[in-house]
């Protein structure tokens, strides 16, 4: 996307106003470039277009100026209604250089054919141009002042105002030759004028046509671009196709136009990863537990989409923002107890004070307190003008108006200062916690009734082998019931995310393809358990490899076999092994946190702590095991057979044992780490 600029170079540091591009690729923005001038950018851009060819890809390429001017004026000017006439007439009169270009003088000669007083307007020059008129006085347009484009886009400019803030003129006149010369040069199409048949497009946009204001520490025309980039790099084909199905033969129009709710969803999507996300370093064999997640961690983003909702409607979900108090709590100063107020601490002794009318309730606006009288206060009241210390009911008698104590007592005894809690405008809730019980309390508590949160992650799980049939369903000899997807099913709900069941697949190509690509139509995540090996019945495996995007993750880990971790049209796919054991352990341990990161949680290691053991093992170096355990008297039990293939163990188990990647001989009493399954969030 490209913000022109009609006015001269703009010098060597990057400043507004002047020509920006962004480039982005599905939804992740590169670095706004800053372009000090138009022959800069032109040459900024006839690279990009080389090395894009080049690597085969299709770039939509974004201008914000109009690419023809309003009914009747190409054929006044050049005698055809062709936009590419008036391309081409202004191609060869414009001349422009850093310092210098003639657009006011050529507005001028081209006012003079129409009777000299419009369609132009606007002089940024000191002399006079005979026939351009400085100001709107005398203006006379034969044409009509807007494009049809421009009636229906609320605050868009007339294409015939050359200056001024906001105005556009200038930059059609110095940006049409530069297109037309790249167009000369590269095979482009231009929209709307041409079938998008090329690798190149080139579209008018008009970033304010969607976007607010820019944040305060950034430059506007930088920003702009970058979210306008970023936002129609996260449009579907069919979507971008149907806001691009537009006819407007001679005056163009302004992408997105119509379809401006659309394009706002859009640019409130996350980015969707990248087909190398999973990509791991050449050279690498075995890769610890701890680097297998820490790589995890690095490339994985939130994917799914942000909406508002109430607090009660947002429990379960994740912040997609921080979250700052709207009003502080306490909102005002109270007392802790029941009991009497008064102003001021006391000294050692005994106290009478006489008793004021009245009293203060919670819920009651705060009254005034004479000074050197005490008020009856109970719980949660905020306190009255003239009190700030608070004495408990039990250590005061009270008779005949008056209350009778023991000093001494602290300045400040028995209240809540305001905001002691949280102060208003603090940040009450950050961005990427998951709001539960106690969470909802603190939202509703500092006023917040609406939150932004994470949409929930849905994850597609599918099972996969010859062998496998529905559990109730005859079973041949040789064939075994799916125990997979009912496991992952319900692991994935008791994470906090909404399982799809993709059912099964048998060891065929095709049908896989087929599945997972319809759970890449409905889910973020896909979850496969089976063939994920590098055997020969390892479909899933070879099928990601196929498609490009996939890397067979050989983590030093038992029980595990290589974790496929590849992209299927644009969605991740975890590909756990066949073996129960194994699938449930690499779900827990590298499935959990993957889950957590994309659904825009914070990333956290479980939650393990050291017990004493309550067996016996001599551990080999060079991986990280993991012992299906529970804690009985204090100690770590684990399960009799470490058989990967002992479903009934994962039952037994209440957590697991995790034993580092070093060798290790553990005793009964060798201090162990225990996680047990709630950490995980089971
Ligand atoms: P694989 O990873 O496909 O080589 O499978 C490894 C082992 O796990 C084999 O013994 C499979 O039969 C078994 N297995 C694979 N998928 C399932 C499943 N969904 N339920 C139970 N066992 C499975
Ligand atoms: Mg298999």
């Amino acid at each position: 996307m490209v913000d022109w600029s009609g006015g001269n170079d703009t010098g060597k540091s990057p400043r507004r106003d002047a020509i920006w591009a962004c480039v982005a690729r599905l939804g992740r923005a590169e670095a706004p470039q800053y372009l000090r001038n138009r022959s800069v950018a032109e040459d900024w851009l006839a690279r990009l277009f080389e090395a894009e060819i080049a690597a085969g890809r299709r770039v939509l390429t974004g201008f914000d100026f109009p690419f023809g001017y309003p009914a009747g004026f190409a054929t006044a000017l050049t005698g055809k209604s062709d936009p590419f006439a008036v391309w081409h007439w202004l191609e060869d009169r414009i001349e422009d250089s850093p310092q210098a270009n003639n657009r006011f003088d050529l507005a001028g000669e081209i006012n003079r054919r129409f009777g000299g007083r419009g369609p132009f307007w606007f002089n940024g020059l000191k002399r006079d141009i005979d026939g351009l008129p400085r100001k709107k006085t005398g203006y006379e347009n034969p044409f009509p002042d807007r494009r049809l484009a421009e009636e229906q886009a609320k605050g868009a400019f007339s294409c015939w105002q050359l200056g001024g803030t906001g105005a556009v003129g200038s930059q059609v006149m110095m940006g049409l030759p530069v297109l037309a010369r790249l167009r000369r040069r590269f095979e482009v199409a231009v929209w709307p004028f041409e079938q998008l048949d090329k690798q190149i497009a080139l579209v008018e946009i008009w970033p304010s046509l969607t976007l607010g204001a820019a944040p305060e520490d950034q430059i506007k025309d930088a920003w702009q671009v970058r979210e306008v980039a970023r936002t129609v790099s996260t449009l579907e084909p069919d979507a971008l196709a149907e806001m691009l199905a537009v006819d407007a033969p001679e005056e163009g129009w302004i992408f997105g136009l119509g379809h401006e709710d659309r394009l706002r969803q859009a640019s409130a999507q996350p980015p969707r990863l990248t087909n190398d996300c999973f990509a791991l370093p050449p050279g690498v064999h075995w890769t610890p537990v701890q680097e297998a997640l820490a790589l995890l961690q690095e490339r994985l983003s939130p994917v799914t989409g942000v909406e508002h909702l109430p607090v009660a409607a947002a429990t379960g979900r994740v912040l997609a923002e921080d979250v700052t108090a709207v009003r502080s709590n306490p909102p005002l100063p109270n007392t802790a107890v029941d009991g009497y107020g008064f102003s001021g601490g006391k000294a050692a002794g005994v106290h009478r004070m006489p008793l004021a009318e009245g009293r203060a309730a919670a819920g009651d606006r705060p009254g005034v307190v004479p000074s050197g009288t005490a008020v009856r206060i109970l719980t949660g009241a905020a306190l009255p003008e003239g009190v700030d210390t608070v004495i408990l009911q039990e250590d005061v008698t009270v008779s005949d108006g008056h209350i009778a104590f023991h000093g001494p007592i602290k300045a400040g005894a028995n209240t809540r200062r305001a905001g002691e809690d949280v102060a208003q405008s603090d940040i009450a809730l950050t961005q990427g916690t998951r709001i539960g019980p106690a969470q909802a309390a603190l939202l509703a508590a500092v006023g917040l009734a609406e939150v932004p949160v994470r949409k929930p992650l849905r994850v597609a799980v599918l099972s996969t082998g010859a062998e496998l049939v529905e559990a109730g369903e005859a079973a041949a000899p040789g064939q075994i019931f799916d125990a997979n997807r009912p496991m992952l099913l319900e692991m994935v709900r008791r994470f906090g995310h909404e399982p799809v069941d993709m059912g099964r697949v048998p060891d065929d190509r095709k049908v896989l393809a087929e599945r997972l690509h319809a759970a890449s139509k409905t889910a973020d995540l896909i979850l496969t358990s089976g063939g994920a090996s590098a055997g020969d019945e390892d479909h899933v495996s070879a099928l990601l490899t196929e498609a490009g995007a996939m890397t067979l993750w050989r983590i030093a880990v038992k029980p595990g076999r290589p974790l496929a971790l590849g992209m299927w049209a644009g969605v991740p796919v975890f590909g756990l092994p066949g073996n129960p054991v194994a699938a449930m352990t690499c779900a827990l341990i590298f499935g959990h946190p993957a889950m957590v990161r994309l659904a825009g949680g914070a990333w956290r290691a479980p939650q393990g702590f050291e017990v004493p053991a309550a067996f016996q093992k001599n551990k080999k170096h060079g991986r990280t095991e993991y012992l299906r355990a529970r804690i009985r008297e204090g100690r770590a039990e684990v399960f009799a057979s470490e058989g990967s293939g002992r479903i009934s163990g994962l039952s037994w188990a209440e957590g697991l044992v995790e034993l580092p990647h070093e060798a290790a001989e553990i005793v009964p009493g060798t201090l162990v780490r225990y996680i047990p399954f709630a950490s995980f969030g089971l």
